[in-house]
């Protein structure tokens, strides 16, 4: 067992954390106040390569790895959660199930404009009345003389109504078996310009408001039969296969916001004074803070191992049927995001706490990650779904 990060790996963390601190955190308090999208850091970060780091250069990715990438979502996470989310929906939502399982004339069409952050790609699966339970799916695709149109509505959905965004890939019922409660279900990619794809106006988010968030609808859209994404009837497997990278991901995000209620709680602790002494003296407040360093130290470091483990499970896992490694992979990427992401939500509540009534006062950054930090428990399969996800690997 190694735990030390590769020279890349620290050179990748060392980039993006002068990149957070230089250019992330000065903007962050007005995009969250005027819930913007952050066009001038997006296109920054193209410049950087972030967008195309887990991808091979063939595609015109960086040929870096998983854990890179995720070491990037943290860093840019601790500066601002919408951006992290953003580079996040973009990468392990948009790019990747193309990248994974789309054919080689897919992969031409979209993967160079995507991995360089020039246009981003969204990801489809919920809807009004299909959430945690993803398989429910209502929207239809019916094939029609070479085109698959398409008729529904999408909710929630991460980068996809940017002046970049190009398209969506969703999960839509292509057929209905007789009797059965629930149909077979497909990926389709849905590009942005197609007649009757219709974005509709942003949600007004408790956090990450500098990330960008609509629901979608479809009304008779009609696309090419080679917009199938992967095989037919697989939608539901790719879609729970990109998820497993994504919570690895959103478990990274996680990590980066604790590590920066830590690092304001103890800037704050040292500098404010009661009963005669910094409070950063009172036992009560140091506690606190032990047990923040400590989760994130546990959180960080499953969050790693998932990371490592997805990247190794990630050609066995391409259109195979799910078997025991994949299991695996999808346990630990469970774990490490439903810890990573309550470990930051009590982190984010002592780090308020210790900043007293200020933690109540938007002029501080604490009170914003605690508006953050909640998302990261929701998006990408809730607590509750990751605990039904472990439990039965566990065999109940
Ligand atoms: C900011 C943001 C960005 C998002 N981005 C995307 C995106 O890009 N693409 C996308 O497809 N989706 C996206 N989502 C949607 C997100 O994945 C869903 O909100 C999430 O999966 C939960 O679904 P739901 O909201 O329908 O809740 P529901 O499924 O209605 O759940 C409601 C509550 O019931 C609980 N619950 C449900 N079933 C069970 C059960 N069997 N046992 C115990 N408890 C249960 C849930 O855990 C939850 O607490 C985003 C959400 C947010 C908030």
């Amino acid at each position: 067992m190694d735990f030390e990060l590769s020279d890349e790996q620290k050179a990748i963390r060392q980039l993006c954390r002068e990149f957070a601190q230089e250019v992330v955190v000065p903007a962050a308090p007005a995009l969250d106040r005027e819930s913007r999208f952050p066009y001038d850091i997006v296109r920054q970060m193209g410049g950087l390569g972030l967008f195309g780091l887990p991808f091979p250069e063939e595609w015109g990715g960086a040929g870096g790895d998983f854990l890179s990438y995720c070491i990037a979502v943290e860093e840019l996470s601790r500066a601002d959660a919408g951006v992290g989310i953003t580079l996040e929906g973009a990468v392990s939502l948009g790019a990747a199930p193309i990248h994974d399982f789309g054919t080689r004339a897919q992969k031409e069409r979209w993967l160079p404009d995507l991995l360089s952050g020039r246009q981003l790609w969204a990801f489809g699966l919920t809807e009004p009345q299909a959430g945690s339970d993803a398989g429910a799916t209502q929207t239809r695709a019916e094939l029609v003389n070479g085109q698959w149109v398409v008729n529904g509505a999408k909710q929630f959905i991460t980068n996809s109504g940017t002046d970049i965004s190009a398209g969506v890939t969703i999960t839509a019922v292509t057929a209905r078996s007789d009797g059965a409660a629930r149909g077979e279900i497909s990926a389709i990619l849905v590009p942005r310009d197609t007649p009757g794809y219709v974005v509709q106006p942003a949600y007004h988010k408790l956090g990450w408001r500098s990330s960008d968030t609509h629901p979608l609808a479809f009304d008779d859209c009609s696309v090419p039969e080679e917009n199938l994404l992967g095989r037919r009837g697989g939608g539901l497997r790719q879609f729970l296969h990109t998820l497993t990278g994504g919570r690895v991901a959103i478990a990274a995000l996680a990590v980066g916001v604790a590590q920066a209620c830590l690092d304001a709680a103890l800037a704050y602790a040292k500098e404010r004074s009661a009963f005669g002494r910094p409070i950063s003296e009172h036992q009560a407040i140091q506690f606190k803070l032990a047990d923040m360093a400590t989760e994130i130290e546990l959180a960080r470091l499953i969050t790693y191992k998932a990371a490592v483990t997805y990247q190794n499970s990630r050609p066995a896992a391409l259109g195979q049927p799910a078997g025991e490694a994949e299991g695996d992979v999808q346990r630990l990427a469970a774990m490490a995001k439903l810890y990573a992401s309550e470990a930051s939500k009590r982190a984010a509540d002592q780090a308020l706490q210790i900043h007293g009534g200020y933690g109540f006062i938007e002029e501080y950054p604490v009170a914003r990650y605690w508006r953050d930090v909640k998302a990261s428990e929701i998006g990408e399969g809730t607590s509750e779904v990751q605990r039904m996800l472990i439990a039965r690997t566990l065999g109940c």
